[in-house]
């Protein structure tokens, strides 16, 4: 035949070539093809723990998780399990089915608190399974201009939050890594819909909102943002942001798709809880680790908000593999199976290996600062953490190729572009830290040389 050589690439350069032939660019989410590092991508075959393989059988130490489902290692037995038994009972039937009842249920305990006055504070009434982030955000955003009759949104430059048309101007993660303003193929119209301002920009934020305050359906925001490297809120900032909505009529939507259930969702162990500044969310959207790893997502909020959601309400949303059983049964393991044990283990090893790879940039004199949101971090190669996305981008971007290329050479594998954060997981143990820190010093010297 044409296409069908019957032999499974057995080099990542074989690999590559042929993924050329049959697929825009080699790849299937644009990050991956490395085109802000230069080389050819590593394709994996195989993830077991806090490594993965590449078809090579190379293994490396893995600091990308999946971009976030992988929290407790890849391959995790118990997650496995789940997935296998749940597969022998059939793949999906596009039908009503328990597991995805009691994964909801697991959702809404995790994100109910109890406060010290012995008061019960609920993060989400209702939740609605989709199979994406980029659903879940999209759907938030429907949902929100359905229950307010508002047209406009307000969203932050340098976030990303999947990639529907709404959603693409001025965002972080691909679209930041490839250094474009945003995507082809969206009408002036829908995009005159987004505003977008500057992130933790007080001023910003009071002044589209004395502007368009009466037109604004929502605001959204990364409950703190990593898609152009890791920038936190300023303490406050996300409160202040539902203030400032809800005084307009406006809602909060906060994106936890990569945060929640890792670093700062809204459950006991939440960056508003560390900040002691909580904040009213009136929709959240989950994706990653809720899926365990298999395509899940969901969003959630008030009851009154998520009933306006078809059948109940005029809000239309539906999908052929929302609430799919096996991956309601990979989610519910991995919930099950993230206990207050895994919280401490993340930021604790997380540290280990940022202030390791810290010092070696030092030692060769490379600007540089590491910034944090709970156990993620990112090092941007400039010398104070940036509060927003011109800050982000004002670093030197050229030392970062050969870092990264450094690291992998090494048996370290980091997500391939300066804009994104960095993963660990539970299962990252003394014996992963060692092999990165002892990458972290040939890194540093390939970044110093750049
Ligand atoms: N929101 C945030 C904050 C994300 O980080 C991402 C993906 N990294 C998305 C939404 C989109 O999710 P997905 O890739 O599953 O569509």
């Amino acid at each position: 035949t044409r296409f069908i050589s019957g032999r499974t690439p057995t080099t990542n350069a074989e690999a590559f070539e042929r993924a050329l032939v049959v697929t825009p660019g080699g790849v299937n989410s644009p990050v991956r093809a490395f085109r802000s590092v230069g080389g050819t991508p590593v394709f994996l075959a195989s993830g077991h723990g806090p490594y993965v393989v590449d078809v090579e059988g190379t293994e490396y130490v893995d600091l990308v998780g999946q971009w976030g489902p992988a929290l407790l290692g890849h391959a995790h037995p118990g997650v496995i399990a789940a997935a296998r038994a749940a597969v022998e009972k059939g793949l999906g039937f596009g039908a009503a089915s328990t597991g995805e009842v009691e994964l909801a249920e697991l959702v809404l305990d995790r994100l109910t608190l109890t406060g010290p006055d012995g008061a019960e504070r609920r993060g989400i009434e209702k939740l609605r399974l989709v199979s994406t982030g980029t659903e879940a955000t999209m759907t938030a955003i429907r949902l929100a201009r359905g229950a307010t009759g508002r047209p406009l949104l307000v969203k932050f430059a340098g976030h990303y939050h999947g990639h529907s048309d709404s959603l693409l101007s001025e965002a972080g993660s691909g679209i930041a890594t490839l250094g474009i303003p945003g995507s082809a193929g969206i009408t002036p119209e829908t995009a005159a819909q987004t505003i977008v301002i500057p992130y933790n920009d007080e001023e910003a934020l009071a002044e589209v909102f004395a502007t368009h305050g009466d037109r604004i359906a929502a605001v959204i925001t990364e409950a703190a943002a990593a898609n152009m490297g890791v920038v936190p809120p300023k303490p406050g900032f996300n409160k202040l942001l539902g203030d400032t909505a809800h005084a307009h009529g406006a809602l909060l939507i906060v994106d936890e798709v990569m945060t929640g259930f890792r670093s700062t969702a809204a459950g006991w162990w939440g960056l508003e809880e560390r900040e002691g500044v909580p904040y009213d969310a009136d929709l959240m959207t989950f994706g990653k680790i809720i899926g365990g790893g298999l395509p899940l997502a969901g969003l959630g909020g008030r009851a009154e908000i998520l009933d306006l959601l078809a059948p109940l309400g005029p809000v239309y949303q539906a999908g052929t593999l929302s609430g799919n059983p096996v991956a309601v049964a990979t989610g519910a393991a991995m919930l099950r199976g993230a206990g207050p044990e895994v919280y401490e283990h993340l930021p604790r090893v997380a540290h280990e290996i940022a202030s390791g790879l810290s010092d070696a940039l030092s030692a060769e004199g490379v600007a540089h600062t590491v910034a944090w949101a709970g156990s993620q971090f990112s090092i941007f190669f400039r010398d104070s953490a940036p509060q927003n996305y011109a800050e982000a981008q004002a670093q030197d971007v050229f030392r970062f190729g050969p870092y990264f290329h450094a690291m992998l050479e090494h048996g370290v594998s980091l997500p391939p572009s300066v804009y994104e954060a960095w993963f660990v997981s539970a299962a990252h143990d003394e014996r992963a830290v060692e092999r990165v820190l002892a990458a972290a010093v040939p890194a540093a010297k390939a970044a110093a040389a750049a």
